[in-house]
């Protein structure tokens, strides 16, 4: 590894630093208390990149390699994904040092491993008492410490009792009806024992004046298209900026290009792209945009051709900086959008997310259904879309008159 790194193979960066033997993942005196373990992301030769989990001697630890390049690699989880869940197994092993147990079976005390999460190592500089993570966090942590230890039961890395400590059997019927499958009949599924609860809090959703102010605060017709495409089409960020020319079908037909899918739509197809741009969706998806969304990108092809950035297959690419022509970045979205929030005047910084939020809260008020609006997000679950079911108030008022229309009361 040492040798790779030297060769420049390997590419470091931010790395999460916890204190804990990076060797067998406790403070064991053997190999040292107190070496620093980290999340480490790896380049592959192809331009893949994957997160691992490395000690301080760059000694990459098995176990937590074998589960992250299965996420990366085997099940095709984005080098977000990754990210997310090497930190969560930094933090796993490091609890596992701190209370001198043996990572391989310590899923029994994962009650204590949440307390844990909640109050120790903080580096924010939080007052002594105070909760370092929220409940999202530890959740997230959680998830990644189970996928980490089920992996390392099914590689016989530790005993099968593990599972039954990580998991409990229950039923369906917790779930809403349209995830319970066609025929709705109960069925047994493995639940997660450990889970803290969070308080569900209305979606982060840009308002109608918001959306028109950062429109208008655009400088180019490029950032107009992006943000229409966010908040019309409802396309995550890196969906966004993974599009290609091929992908917009914004003719009344495309049957010449081969689709059959009717009127003006994009295609959301996940692939992997040099601007680390990734479709979180597996399942490819048609998105039908309005006028409003043709209208601009007409205008960005003008605009485009003016600056001679037509080389690239990518969709959105710099105009305004260098290299010319270059597919754009992910952070860039999020920095066109808070330049324009901020001349807007806008009291806040609209990230992309929200304004994916706002499609699907829109659609919802318009009176689409929640099976649309999943079709609509690329949502693999439709409990992902049940966020969306907050009914504004003048859909309740309709609900509860049309049973009035329904039901005259006799005078
Ligand atoms: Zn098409």
């Amino acid at each position: 590894m040492l040798a790779a790194v030297a060769r420049g193979r390997f590419l470091v960066s931010e790395p999460q630093v916890l204190s804990v033997c990076g060797f067998c993942g406790r403070c064991c005196g053997r190999h040292g208390q107190g070496v620093e373990m980290r999340a480490f992301p790896v380049r592959m030769p192809s331009g893949v990149q994957y997160w691992t989990v490395i000690d301080s001697d760059l000694r990459v630890v098995p176990a937590a390699d074998a589960y992250l390049r299965h996420l990366r690699f085997g099940r095709d989880a984005a080098d977000s994904t990754t990210k997310a869940y090497a930190g969560a197994v930094v933090l796993y092993l490091s609890w596992c040092a701190a209370t001198g147990q043996d990572w391989r079976l310590a899923a029994e005390r994962l009650p204590s491993f949440v307390l844990w999460l909640r109050y120790a190592l903080s580096t924010s500089g939080a007052a002594a008492g105070a909760a370092v993570r929220g409940p999202r966090r530890i959740n997230c942590v959680l998830a990644g410490t189970r996928g980490f230890l089920a992996f390392a039961v099914d590689r016989g890395d530790a005993p099968a009792q593990v599972l039954g400590q990580l998991y409990e059997l229950a039923d369906s019927r917790d779930l809403p009806a349209e995830a319970r499958g066609e025929d709705g009949a109960w069925r047994l599924r493995m639940k997660a024992r450990h889970r803290v609860p969070v308080v569900k809090e209305r979606v982060d959703r840009v308002s109608d004046e918001d959306a028109v102010a950062l429109l208008k605060a655009c400088r180019s017709a490029r950032d107009r298209l992006l943000v229409l495409i966010l908040g019309r089409a409802g396309l995550r960020r890196g969906e966004a900026v993974g599009l290609r020319r091929e992908d917009v079908h914004f003719a009344v037909e495309s049957s010449a290009a081969g689709c059959e899918f009717p009127g003006s739509h994009l295609h959301v197809v996940r692939r992997q792209n040099v601007n680390g741009a990734w479709a979180k969706s597996r399942q490819s998806r048609a998105v039908p945009v309005d006028r409003l969304v043709v209208q601009a990108h007409d205008q960005y092809v003008a605009e485009r051709v003016e600056q001679a950035a037509m080389d690239s297959d990518f969709l959105f690419v710099n105009l305004f900086r260098a290299p010319l022509g270059a597919p754009m970045k992910l952070g860039a979205v999020n920095d066109l959008l808070a330049a324009a929030s901020r001349r807007a005047g806008l009291d806040h910084v609209v990230h992309p997310h929200a304004l994916r939020h706002s499609f699907a809260s829109n659609v919802m008020d318009a009176g689409g259904t929640i099976d649309e609006v999943q079709q609509l997000l690329g949502h693999a679950s439709i409990s992902s879309s049940q966020v969306y079911l907050h009914p504004a108030p003048q859909r309740l008022r309709d609900a509860v008159e049309r049973v009035g229309q329904s039901h005259q009361v006799a005078r």
